[in-house]
């Protein structure tokens, strides 16, 4: 009977998925090859969160046995808490956030949402809690009231107009001849890159979780529209535990607390004025950045 069932769990996992614009298409097929191995317990009880804290206790992690990605790596969040991720692409970063969404387990070690280890709750109600917003966020091709209500089962017109005032996009869907019925994606309107982020933040809003995973949430964006969405983002990030995960520092330098990894490690962490002081890798990729954006002339519009 299992054998005859998973399959059909795991389709209903991969939809809902997709519809909470949790992951973009290449990602979700090769997740469908690992995602059958991160199952429940038996009798997992749902997560309940008073204060949405999170701790990575010692976790070891590696996508292939013989490849280890995450060495013993320990860090918090405090309830409430903004704390940002940098570093070397490849460092690791994004797989802090898929296994904190627990698309996998890690070897070793425990990760724990005010307490409760997320390996031993039901997936379902960890991911309740957990609102992303990818680097580039996946519409479907239907319509943009239906591309934010996806963040929450059953919303109606009134929730999802308010959504969108949030996330600042109504203006803008208000001012298309069929506003929240409008077609978007391949077949219908295309959107820019800001407005695609705009709608994934409204749907995220929608979802309302306590905890946000901003994942290079800004980092394929022109650098005025960057900025607006920053702004935006930092409204909907106020009173919510965030991770965010940036590329380019100038976006996460008000973190309360800033880990910099480096091969699944953590090497330096502090606030970026502590960390300037430091001296170290921050420091270095700092100062790099600050140079190239001298350099490079803003991309003529
Ligand atoms: P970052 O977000 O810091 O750039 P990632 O966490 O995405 O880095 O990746 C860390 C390392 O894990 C990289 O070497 C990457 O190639 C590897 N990696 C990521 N996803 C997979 C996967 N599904 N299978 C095998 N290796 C992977
Ligand atoms: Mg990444």
């Amino acid at each position: 009977m299992m054998q005859l069932f998973r399959p059909l769990d795991m389709l209903g996992w991969v939809y809902r998925t997709i519809r909470q614009g949790l992951i973009d298409m290449a990602e979700m097929f090769r997740l469908m090859d690992t995602a059958m191995e991160v199952t429940d317990v038996p009798g997992a009880p749902a997560l309940l969160i008073h204060r949405p804290m999170l701790t990575f206790d010692n976790v070891e992690f590696g996508y292939e046995r013989d490849r280890q990605i995450l060495h013993g790596l320990s860090f918090e969040v405090p309830a409430g808490g903004h704390v940002a991720l940098v570093g070397p692409s490849g460092a690791g970063k994004s797989t802090i956030g898929r296994l904190l969404f627990r698309f996998y387990d890690p070897w070793q070690g425990r990760i724990l949402i005010d307490g409760q280890d997320i390996a031993q709750v039901q997936q379902e109600s960890l991911r309740a809690h957990i609102g992303i917003v990818p680097q580039d966020s996946v519409l479907f091709n239907d319509t943009i009231g239906y591309n934010i209500g996806y963040g929450r089962e059953g919303a109606g017109d009134a929730e999802i107009i308010q959504a969108a005032r949030d996330a600042a996009i109504w203006p803008f869907i208000k001012s298309l001849p069929q506003q929240l019925e409008t077609e978007v994606g391949e077949r219908g309107l295309k959107l820019s890159g800001g407005e695609k982020q705009r709608v994934a933040i409204a749907r995220t809003l929608l979802k309302n979780p306590p905890i946000l995973l901003l994942d290079e949430a800004t980092s394929a964006l022109d650098t005025r529209t960057e900025q607006d969405i920053l702004g935006t983002l930092k409204r909907v990030s106020e009173g919510r535990t965030t991770i965010s995960i940036a590329h380019r520092l100038s976006t996460i330098a008000d973190s309360d607390l800033i880990y910099v990894i480096q091969d699944g490690r953590i090497c330096e962490q502090g606030t970026h004025g502590r960390l300037l002081r430091h001296d170290g890798l921050y420091a270095e990729m700092w100062t790099r950045q600050l140079n190239e954006e001298a350099e490079l002339p803003e991309a003529a519009e």
